[in-house]
């Protein structure tokens, strides 16, 4: 029997699941570590924690499905994103601890490349945005404030990388530097047409070009682990952020494919295969994977409130008790009595980028009860994605098939039929909605051997269950526009007067 271990990075816990040849999970060990908030707005980990995490997480789920790492084919590293360390390329010690993806520090280096007027560059470049999300600024915050950091750098002592690669650096002790375009693409600094590193930019953001790990395909070889890690030496084979991780676990591999996960917030990705687009309206460009025959590109675009706002329902108006009793309750109401809630705690992201934006609920009239809030929240959240879907769509000049769900609010099934409803093609739930983990470990037995041809994943996939539009065009489009003019109401309402 061959075994995939997928390492799974997240911002909160490290996890990792193995894999049979099967493509079934057979055990799974999750372990969270500490989140350090130096000050408002900043989010830091400690390095040594993440990687104590993630061992103990690996030995863990050995131990409890009794494998040897000798039955491992291959390891497969899903992360969380842009998440930036420099370390001492000699004897590993952390020139700070990690900054944080979440980490708003770097808002007034972006104000400062804004104003040299590097803002086209970038997304012409990149595909990204200038916003303190992605690595480059944390990496010239770093430069700037450690002490003597930009001189050793210079020399070549400094090593940089995002979660992928400091995992990869520790697992093979400190050999491979190494990393794939779906993490680099997300760094500020990766040119996703010549598939490098940006000269241009390194030199705007005045980053040594030695810090820098190699780009390597997603999917092949990274080098084996110490064999001091897991007791066995094992070919590492597959390495991706978690959201692309997420985009080829859900087997979204043909351009039109587009997947969402309902969680805090909303994460949609769409691939638009082999052909590139820079987007506009604040959706973003990424590289997808690598499989070796160069790079497969996503559009991706955010919804920041989703899941938080069945939270809200819970924490703030209590009118239920956990975040699944709303499915109940909503179910109670045919439909939401006219009620829309548009979700705009903190602004809203694509594609209005207003951040002045506050939550709206409108349309309340003396019958409104507890259950058309509960509805109006999960169609706010089905309408947001259709915003989103929507606009990638129109960028891509692509037409939705099907979107595939996972993420925690994915259990909903109200939830994914309001989904279909609104906007009007099937959303599909997989068996597995463990999708990040999933992806990695498709991606790591791809590269070994282990399920050698596309067509022998496709096959994997299962499906829980489709659910099919129902309303008709007509409830579909006019509640759509009644959506788009409440969002009108809710926009700029905090801006400043
Ligand atoms: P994250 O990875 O962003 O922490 P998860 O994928 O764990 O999120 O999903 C948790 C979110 O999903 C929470 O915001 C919660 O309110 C929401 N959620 C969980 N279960 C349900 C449900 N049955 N219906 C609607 N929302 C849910």
């Amino acid at each position: 029997m061959h075994y995939i271990l997928a390492l799974d990075q997240g911002t909160t816990s490290s996890r990792a699941i193995l894999f049979d040849e099967s493509g079934a999970a057979v055990a799974s060990s999750q372990l969270e570590f500490a989140q350090i908030y130096p000050e408002p707005g900043q989010v830091e980990h400690r390095p040594e924690d993440i990687w104590q995490s993630q061992r103990e997480a690996a030995e863990a789920c050995l131990e409890s499905a009794q494998v040897s790492a000798r039955d491992v084919a291959a390891i497969g590293i899903a992360n969380q994103r842009e998440t930036t360390l420099l370390w001492d390329a000699h004897t590993g010690e952390p020139a700070h601890n990690a900054i944080v993806w979440q980490d708003r520090r770097t808002a007034p280096i972006c104000e400062e490349l804004r104003s040299a007027g590097l803002a086209p560059l970038v997304a012409e470049r990149t595909g990204l945005v200038l916003d303190p999300y992605f690595s480059g600024t944390k990496i010239m915050w770093l430069l700037r404030n450690q002490p003597g950091l930009r001189e050793r750098a210079e020399r070549g002592d400094v090593l940089f990388g995002t979660v992928d690669t400091y995992l990869l650096w520790r697992l093979t002790g400190g050999r491979v530097h190494a990393t794939d375009p779906s993490n680099a693409s997300r760094t500020l600094l990766y040119n996703l047409r010549t598939g490098d590193w940006d000269s241009e930019l390194l030199d705007a953001l005045s980053i040594p070009r030695a810090i820098l790990p190699e780009v390597l395909p997603t999917a092949g070889s990274f080098g084996e682990t110490n064999a001091e890690f897991l007791g066995h030496s094992v070919p590492v084979t597959g390495m991706a952020g978690d959201q692309q991780a997420a985009l080829f676990g859900q087997m979204c591999l043909d351009p039109g494919q587009a997947k969402n996960t309902y969680g805090t917030g909303c994460f949609v990705l769409l691939n638009i295969g082999s052909q590139l687009k820079i987007p506009k309206g604040g959706l973003l460009a990424t590289v997808a994977w690598d499989l070796g025959g160069g790079p497969i590109y996503a559009i991706e675009g955010s919804v920041f409130v989703a899941g938080a706002a069945i939270q809200w329902l819970r924490d703030e108006l209590g009118i239920i008790k956990s975040a699944s009793e709303v499915e109940e309750l909503a179910a109670r109401a045919p439909n939401a009595g006219g009620v829309y809630f548009v979700p705009a705690f903190v602004g809203l992201g694509a594609p209005y980028w207003d951040p002045y934006a506050r939550g709206l609920l409108i349309g309340l009239t003396r019958g409104t009860g507890r259950h058309h809030l509960a509805r109006a929240a999960l169609e706010g959240i089905c309408f947001q994605s259709r915003d989103v879907l929507q606009a990638m769509a129109a960028e891509a000049g692509l037409d939705l098939q099907v979107l595939r769900a996972d993420g925690g609010a994915s259990q909903n099934n109200l939830l994914l039929q309001l989904q279909a409803d609104i906007l009007g093609v099937p959303v599909e739930r997989p068996a597995n909605t463990e999708t990040t983990a999933l992806g990695a470990a498709y991606l790591a037995g791809h590269a070994a051997g282990v399920w050698p041809r596309l067509e022998d994943l496709r096959a994997k996939r299962r499906v829980d269950q489709v659910f099919e539009p129902e309303w008709d065009e007509d409830r579909r489009e006019s509640s759509y526009r009644d959506w788009s003019r409440a969002v009108k109401l809710a926009r700029g309402w905090a801006s400043p007067q």
